[in-house]
């Protein structure tokens, strides 16, 4: 009798301890209308623009373009996406380059979507979206204005970044960001700025557990994933955007490592490639790894009514998930996963840290 009193209290005893340090914390997504429950995010579109301004960061700014103008240029097509089941939008337009969280609020407001804006630079393109104040700028100095930006908002709006957005370069001397390899099928190494850019963005995520988005080009995203490690950073905290201009086998190999893989350019003529990617993905048991999106949007500053290239959000739904669906390719829970499950995942505001981290 004694004896099984004595395990009930330490039964008892031990659910209050569970209850105590359980106390869940539910992962956010911090949108710009703030922040929303992980789990609550839905279907998301992780790499897409409203805006982009290719003038230069010393030049670029709200003044080049009419908030009310691109809205209701653009809103059409986030309208449509809506309709056909997106809940979330993932706004990569990075700061010097278009990023506007006044007009993302907006579009917040005016479609019911979440949508997520970044703090961080972006060194592709030569570097000429870098102000030059930052260009000799320490990481930590750096990292301290996006840690400011996610702590108090961006531009004096009360708007917070959902992730930190960056944009390596290489060493290549030229403007081509679509080359992603020398002749001989090698990343190209990480040139001075690019290297500031990535250490800062590691530092960042440590203090804010934003995830980071790094537009890789033509760079090497192990020689990024090396800069996490040594400021003690996990891979699981970095996107590998534009992974689809380098072979599956690439994916395969750093998803396996923890990368998060971005195919980020869907269109209906380009379907095939994405089926064989994920499949791929699939045959590897790394679909919990991978992100889909279009990088659509491009309502071109300084252009008439945005110029040409605004395109919609809505080949993946339209053209690839039908493909996927027709050809069995993946099951419905695994596009659950990929479309939902995955974006969460990857969003979810959180510092994620090497175990033997300093
Ligand atoms: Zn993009």
């Amino acid at each position: 009798m004694r004896a099984g009193l004595w395990w009930m209290g330490l039964w008892l005893y031990g659910g209050v301890l569970a209850a105590a340090s359980a106390q869940p914390v539910d992962p956010v997504v911090m949108t710009v209308l703030g922040p929303v429950p992980a789990a609550q995010l839905g279907l998301a579109l992780t790499h897409e623009h409203v805006l982009v301004d290719w003038i230069g960061a010393e030049q670029s700014g709200p003044h080049r373009w009419d908030r009310d103008a691109v809205a209701r240029r653009v809103r059409p097509h986030l309208d449509r996406a809506r309709e056909l089941g997106v809940q979330a939008f993932v706004d990569c337009s990075p700061a010097h380059l278009g990023r506007d969280p006044q007009l993302l609020r907006l579009l917040s407001r005016q479609t019911g979507l979440h949508v997520v804006t970044n703090t961080g630079l972006y060194a592709a393109r030569g570097g000429r979206h870098v102000p030059e104040a930052a260009k000799q700028m320490p990481p930590a100095q750096l990292a301290a204005g996006w840690v400011t930006e996610w702590r108090d908002g961006i531009d004096g709006t009360d708007v917070r970044p959902g992730f930190i957005k960056i944009g390596v370069n290489g060493q290549r001397k030229t403007d081509d960001t679509d080359a992603c390899h020398d002749a001989t099928g090698r990343f190209f190494a990480l040139n001075a700025l690019d290297r500031r850019v990535v250490a800062a963005a590691a530092i960042a995520h440590r203090d804010t557990g934003l995830t980071v988005a790094s537009h890789t080009a033509n760079a090497d995203p192990v020689e990024q994933m090396a800069i996490f490690a040594a400021h003690g950073v996990a891979p699981d905290a970095l996107v590998w955007v534009h992974a689809q201009r380098r072979p599956v086998e690439d994916a395969v190999e750093l998803a396996r490592q923890g990368l998060w893989i971005s195919y980020d350019n869907v269109a209906k003529p380009r379907v095939g490639d994405y089926l064989q990617r994920l499949a791929a993905m699939k045959q590897a048991e790394l679909l919990h790894r991978v992100l889909l999106s279009h990088d659509s949007g491009w309502y071109t500053a300084g252009e008439p009514n945005g110029g040409d290239r605004v395109r919609g959000y809505d080949a993946l739904l339209t053209d690839l998930i039908p493909a996927i669906q027709a050809r069995g390719v993946l099951t419905d829970d695994e596009l659950h996963q990929v479309l939902v499950d995955n974006p969460a995942q990857a969003f979810a505001v959180r510092p994620r840290l090497l175990a033997e981290s300093p």
